[in-house]
């Protein structure tokens, strides 16, 4: 499995971290109820049920740390559904004749409730947030502003002065947060993109847009690395290529380059690599075909001297073949094919060689 990307990686400790203490604080909720002279049933339900999703997503960020922000938005439903259920039934509670005040009953639903929409903000996307915030807030706020809305004598208490505002307007603040967190985003994904365009520059060569011989030398060293299919090295240098360059000039000579890096990609398999190894020199690492390391090299050497470039004519180009083996270096493949390749040189150019 590849390694998890800086921002997946902070991801899953952010939430082993808040996974891991809501787990511990509704496992102490439970803990204090469950020790009190006289809970309250839904005091001795919510709190566990809480412990337990907290404890899931802990566990399941741990072994699936890739998939944290899904981990983290089931524990947070569950945590809204039990907030809105809290509010629901001591707001039902409060309604029965003789049951006491609901500033007297009602649990800590504020400090749940803009714990969790902070949460949101910190793992999900702006509108996602916004979305998520306003529907817990309609669910487990607004019912319980309404209802000291509607009780005055209950409103002006301490607990009922703190729970309009905590509900109200200190809760709604919260959204001031979401362009702050819209504009945060856009950043990130700008920066993105501009480190993918940047990685992308430096595996490139900007004459033929073929891959680099950086880019191919990280390659060339995972295929050896793997050592599965039969691979090959091919390494390729035009033929007198110089002698082009003086007669047509360096732009043609640039042209020429273009269209023999057109040519070779074409002949090869979508699974090869073919690079711009430096100056007039090619590679290509791809599978062996049917067991014959020079097939992949002479399709290229026919696909060059089967027609002529314009306005130079002929251009033809040898070839150094080598198969990878599991125990090679970079080095010594690359060896390998070099010397093939001046073989075929020397033995009059326009050849393929195997090393
Ligand atoms: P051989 O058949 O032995 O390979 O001869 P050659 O002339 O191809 O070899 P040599 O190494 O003497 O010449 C390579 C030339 O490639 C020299 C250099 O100016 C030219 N060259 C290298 N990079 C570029 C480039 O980006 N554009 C152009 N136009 N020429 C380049
Ligand atoms: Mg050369
Ligand atoms: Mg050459």
């Amino acid at each position: 499995m590849p390694a998890l990307t800086p921002r997946q990686h902070f991801v899953a400790r952010l939430g082993l971290f808040v996974a891991g203490l809501a787990t511990a604080s509704s496992a102490l909720a439970w803990l204090m109820h469950a020790l009190s002279a006289n809970p309250k049933p839904l005091d001795l339900i919510v709190p566990p049920i809480s412990a337990a999703a907290n404890l899931a997503a802990f566990v399941a960020i741990l072994l699936r740390p890739r998939r944290a922000r899904r981990w983290i938005l089931y524990a947070m439903l569950t945590m809204a559904g039990m907030t809105a259920c809290t509010s629901a039934f001591y707001l039902h509670q409060a309604m029965q004749p003789g049951a006491g005040l609901l500033v007297d009953l009602l649990p800590p639903v504020p400090a749940l409730l803009i714990g969790t929409i902070l949460i949101n903000m910190l793992f999900f996307r702006p509108t996602t947030a916004l979305r998520m915030g306003l529907a817990m807030w309609v669910l487990c706020a607004l019912p319980i502003l309404a209802y000291l809305v509607m009780h005055p004598t209950e409103r002006q208490t301490a607990r009922g002065l703190e729970l309009v505002m905590l509900l109200g307007p200190i809760s709604l603040l919260l959204a001031i947060l979401i362009p702050l967190q819209r504009e945060r985003d856009r950043q990130l994904q700008e920066l993105q993109r501009a480190e993918l365009r940047a990685r992308n520059r430096a595996m490139r060569d900007p004459l033929t847009d073929l891959f680099n011989r950086r880019a191919f030398e990280d390659r060339l060293s995972s295929v050896i690395a793997q050592d599965s299919q039969p691979q090959q090295l091919i390494l390729l240098d035009i033929d007198r290529f110089k002698s082009i360059n003086d007669r047509h000039g360096h732009p043609v000579g640039d042209a020429v380059l273009r269209e023999v890096a057109r040519r070779c990609s074409a002949t090869l398999a979508r699974s090869a690599m073919f690079a711009r190894w430096g100056g007039e020199e090619f590679a290509a690492v791809c599978a062996i075909e049917d067991d014959s390391p020079t097939r992949a090299a002479e399709r290229m050497r026919a696909a060059l001297a089967a027609d002529p470039i314009a306005p130079v004519g002929e251009v033809t180009a040898s070839f150094g073949v080598t198969r990878i083996h599991g125990h090679d270096t970079l080095e010594s493949a690359v060896r390998r094919a070099d010397e093939a390749l001046y073989r075929a040189k020397h033995a009059g150019r326009n050849r393929v060689e195997q090393g």
